[in-house]
């Protein structure tokens, strides 16, 4: 069994992406910039925040970070996105969701172009994706297929097994391995004989939001097993697979903390990246 090490890969990436950060800035005589918008003041949203501002530091891109209070009206909030949106320096724009209520989530990501879209979620992106075409892809799922990659486990003619079916993540997993020519099983709440669709994978992807939802008894021997869920367990960090139970069971397996977690935020600035060299095009 392996255990893949997300924290070491997000790390080779970031310094990959600094040194493409700086020949974008020697041929274009400015930095790729990310834009991230917090409104209000949840404790959460502000570490990802901060997080994803040091994430830029270290990369080599250059941030710009919006903080409007909780107060903030769906005009304030539409004509800040849109600001950006029109701004050459900024290439990625990103919304820290959650929004307080009484904003309008939708209406303020449909003013963030698809050109922008550092997330992937406009409808635009998704579409791009279950075309096959290309376009921004959302960073969890995308830093999976990274891992995989990296690890050289290639999906082509494999049986993926993905749990969760979440337009973030779920969804969008199960289009990058469809795409990557895995034959590909969705599951979901509704699922019947779920246990025996899971045995079945030789990739299996979890991504429900229910900590050790995934037992030994529903992994093949050999598998490879990427744990996708965050959830929090009397104070500590928990995936969604019983990592202690399965582990062993398996090939190559994810950790939590340490294995896909960091790489959403190396996406996202490698999404930046990219969208910074589209609009250079
Ligand atoms: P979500 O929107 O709540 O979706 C959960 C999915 O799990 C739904 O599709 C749901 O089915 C399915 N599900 C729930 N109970 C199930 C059951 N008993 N059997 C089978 N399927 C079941 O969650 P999400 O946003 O996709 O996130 C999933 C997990 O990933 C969470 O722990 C979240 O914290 C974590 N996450 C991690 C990162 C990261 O950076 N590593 C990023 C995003 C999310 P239905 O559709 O039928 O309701």
């Amino acid at each position: 069994m392996t255990c893949i090490d997300g924290k070491r890969i997000a790390a080779d990436i970031r310094a990959e992406l600094r040194e493409k950060s700086a020949e974008f800035e020697k041929k274009y005589g400015k930095k790729p910039g990310l834009a991230v918008v917090l409104v209000g003041e949840d404790p959460a949203s502000q570490v990802y925040v901060r997080n994803k501002v040091k994430g830029c530091e270290e990369a080599g891109i250059r941030s710009f970070a919006h903080y409007l209070p909780a107060s903030a009206s769906q005009k304030e909030v539409e004509a800040l996105v849109s600001d950006l949106a029109a701004d050459e320096n900024v290439h990625g724009i990103l919304v820290q969701l959650p929004l307080p209520a009484h904003l309008d989530a939708e209406r303020i990501l449909a003013c963030i172009p698809a050109c922008k879209d550092v997330d992937g979620f406009s409808a635009e992106n998704i579409g791009r994706l279950a075309m096959h075409e290309e376009g921004t892809v959302a960073c969890t799922p995308l830093g999976v297929m990274e891992l995989l990659r990296r690890y050289q486990i290639d999906p082509c003619g494999k049986r993926a097994v993905v749990i969760g079916r979440s337009n973030i993540v779920g969804r969008p997993m199960a289009l990058l391995l469809l795409n990557a020519d895995a034959t590909v099983t969705v599951c979901h709440s509704r699922t019947k004989d779920l246990k025996s669709i899971c045995r079945e994978a030789d990739i299996l992807v979890a991504a429900i939001g229910k900590p050790h939802f995934v037992t030994a008894d529903m992994v093949k021997e050999g598998a490879v097993v990427i744990d996708v869920g965050i959830n929090r367990v009397d104070g500590k960090l928990a995936g969604d697979v019983d990592f202690d139970a399965v582990a062993s069971k398996t090939s190559y397996i994810t950790p939590v903390p340490g294995g896909v977690g960091p790489m959403t935020i190396a996406m996202l600035l490698t999404n930046t990246l990219a969208c910074a060299e589209r609009a250079m095009r």
